[in-house]
């Protein structure tokens, strides 16, 4: 029988399986800070059980773990860039950046992803799976273990859709918060979707405290739809609804992400459409120069991509340029496991 993965396991089924195996309750919680906060990898360094017990649950149980591939690291900021190799050959990829209040990492949650955005690169080759609760965790763990610097923050937007892979990034949410784990505030958690709403309506009620970010890209559901196929399924106005309900329910403000692509979504017009469709909201949005890829002629370009953020700060929308970190590594979503996939 295949051994179960001991680290995807929230605290209350672990007390579940060890008073099953004959233990007192209390020992789960000792195996649990043993996992998340010492992070040891192997039963035999949790030295505070019987030897007897270490080898009984390492009959039963498996630490998962991931392995560095390749490590990039920027010359130009302290941006690292993770190829991690999961226990069935599959790549993932993790982004450690520097900012001012401290480490970040941009996650994975899938292998691949189905959504089908025409600008990213993490769509192209398919949708092979979904990460489990353990393998979101570990990219953190062994992105702190290599680097050996604490992380204060977690963005969601490397591959994959988050709310494609709801129940397992709800188990990581549960995990990651537990404060007899790793106990991080989901405060500091950003999820970023392509717009998925009634996910997205779900994870309001749930009341988190995780701040959402939105894909939107453009305003307008011919071009929206053209660039993203989510946008067929879930248009435009039921994104904005159930971003309102979002903020209704959370009090925390949205952030849009917005990609420049010259000629497809920068017009005067569509900040018009833009900042009429945001006008009544407490939200932020995020402009993104495109990051080019080899597929596809999207490209940005600078005196664009301000005049944009110029049009929308006269019609008083609260608006940013995303800082680009990494751009020597190629720090874009998924570039760097369709790199390995190549080879
Ligand atoms: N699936 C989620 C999270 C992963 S993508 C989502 O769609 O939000 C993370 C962010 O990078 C998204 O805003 C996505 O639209 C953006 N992105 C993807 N490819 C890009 C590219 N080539 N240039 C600029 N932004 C890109």
């Amino acid at each position: 029988m295949a051994r179960m993965d001991i680290l995807s396991l929230p605290l209350a089924v672990l007390e579940q399986h060890i008073l099953e195996m004959g233990e007192p309750k209390y020992r789960a919680k000792q195996i649990f800070s043993w996992l998340h906060q010492k992070q040891v990898t192997d039963f035999g360094q949790m030295t505070t059980l019987s030897i007897q017990l270490r080898k009984r649950l390492d009959e039963k149980f498996c630490i998962n773990r991931l392995n560095i591939v390749r490590k990039l690291a920027s010359n130009r900021d302290n941006t690292v860039k993770y190829l991690y190799e999961l226990q069935d050959g599959n790549f993932v990829e993790t982004v450690l950046m520097d900012y001012l209040h401290g480490k970040s990492i941009c996650i994975s949650t899938q292998v691949g992803c189905r959504m089908g955005c025409r600008f990213c690169a993490s769509t192209i080759a398919g949708y092979v799976r979904n990460l489990e609760p353990s393998e979101l965790l570990l990219q953190l763990y062994e992105t702190q273990r290599d680097s050996g610097c604490r992380i204060d923050s977690i963005v969601m937007m490397g591959i994959g859709e988050p709310l494609d892979n709801f129940d397992n990034v709800l188990r990581f949410f549960r995990l990651l918060s537990d404060p007899c784990g790793f106990g991080m505030s989901l405060r500091h958690v950003a999820l970023s979707t392509c717009g998925i709403v009634p996910q997205i309506r779900e994870l309001a009620d749930l009341h988190l405290g995780v701040t959402l970010s939105v894909s939107l890209h453009s305003p307008e559901n011919k071009c929206r739809s053209e660039i993203m196929p989510v946008n067929r399924s879930y248009p435009v106005e039921d994104l904005l609804d159930a971003c309102r309900y979002y903020f209704e329910k959370t009090g925390r403000r949205v952030t849009f992400e917005y990609a420049v692509i010259e000629g497809v979504n920068d017009t005067h017009a569509d900040a018009v459409n833009l900042a009429q469709r945001l006008c009544d909201m407490h939200c932020h949005v995020n402009l993104i120069p495109v990051n080019p890829i080899a597929e596809r002629s999207y490209h940005s370009m600078r005196k664009s991509v301000e005049r944009f953020q110029k049009s929308l700060v006269q019609l008083g929308i609260n608006v940013t340029i995303r800082r680009t970190l990494g751009s020597d590594i190629e720090a874009a979503c998924g570039q760097l496991r369709r790199d390995a996939l190549q080879k």
